[in-house]
């Protein structure tokens, strides 16, 4: 019998494209922290965007995966008491934690669009280009009790201005943002319906048990923010581990819409997932 240890990780794909091999690299490093240290690898489906996820593309993620080698101990595939492992299937986990910060008074309804965020936003000037929503814009702390369901609105976190936030990334060292400054009040809830990124995976992550996340490099920021929300729940945050992009040979990050880097293309043309894991490529793309 295989003893677990309490190390869980996962890998959360977002069904919106066919994955490539950045992705590959990222949820293959997570495994292998995973089997390291004798841990359990849960594999979560981050289907929320209804507009840009489709089935096809959730059957390919978990065939193109098993066929590259990736394997997790849970998943969609099961159930138990850490499930449903599809973010469509767990709303009512999210709207009790909108609640929860609607009560405390820590979002608000927002109905300002993000392109006159972008115009307002005096700080384009911060590193990671991210606008900031002008405080100025929020509204003064009434309180939301008779508001029974976000819908219809955008919710934002109201972000306190000068917050250092700090963190010890397992590959890459110290990390240090400053709230208010590199990000501002970020989306909690969106008005067509569904929670923001943000909640809906710290509520898994915590629900989940996840104890350490392994990610991509892109996601750093999001790390930040989401800090403030175990903060806001008050429960101690996991490990994290920011895996370094894979760039094509113009230096340029993968995406979804380049179709020669995904796995099923890199199948087709004949590359074993062997191949494609001892290639020095790996680290750099190629093209
Ligand atoms: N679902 C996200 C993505 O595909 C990753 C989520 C995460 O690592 O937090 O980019």
């Amino acid at each position: 019998m295989h003893m677990y240890s309490s190390y869980r990780g996962r890998i959360a794909p977002s069904p919106t494209g066919y994955l490539h091999l950045g992705h590959a690299r990222t949820f293959w490093i997570a495994m292998e922290r995973s089997q390291e240290k004798k841990g359990t690898l849960i594999y979560r489906e981050e289907d929320l965007d209804l507009n840009r996820c489709r089935k096809k593309f959730s059957h390919a993620a978990i065939e193109d995966l098993k066929w590259f080698g990736c394997k997790w101990q849970e998943g969609p595939e099961q159930e138990n008491k850490f499930g449903p492992y599809r973010q469509s299937e767990r709303m009512p986990i999210y709207l009790e934690a909108w609640e929860y910060l609607k009560n405390m008074g820590l979002i608000y309804p927002c109905s300002k669009s993000r392109k006159s965020i972008k115009k307002a936003s005096k700080n384009m000037e911060n590193f990671h280009n991210e606008p900031i929503y002008p405080e100025v814009w929020r509204p003064t702390k009434i309180d939301y009790f008779n508001i029974k369901i976000p819908d219809g609105y955008n919710w934002r976190f109201r972000v306190p201005s000068d917050k250092k936030i700090y963190f010890e990334d397992a590959c890459l060292g110290p990390c240090q943002f400053t709230s208010g400054k590199d990000f501002g009040d970020f989306l909690i809830w969106r008005k067509d319906g569904v929670p923001s990124y943000e909640l809906a995976v710290v509520v898994d992550d915590i629900a989940m048990q996840i104890s350490e996340i392994v990610r991509g490099e892109d996601l750093l920021i999001s790390t930040a923010r989401q800090l403030l929300i175990y903060d806001a729940f008050d429960k101690k945050s996991p490990k994290f581990y920011h895996a370094p992009l894979v760039t094509d040979s113009k230096g340029i990050r993968l995406s979804k819409m380049q179709k020669s880097m995904a796995l099923r293309e890199l199948k087709e043309s004949g590359y074993t997932p062997e191949l494609l894991r001892k290639s020095d490529d790996w680290w750099s793309g190629f093209n």
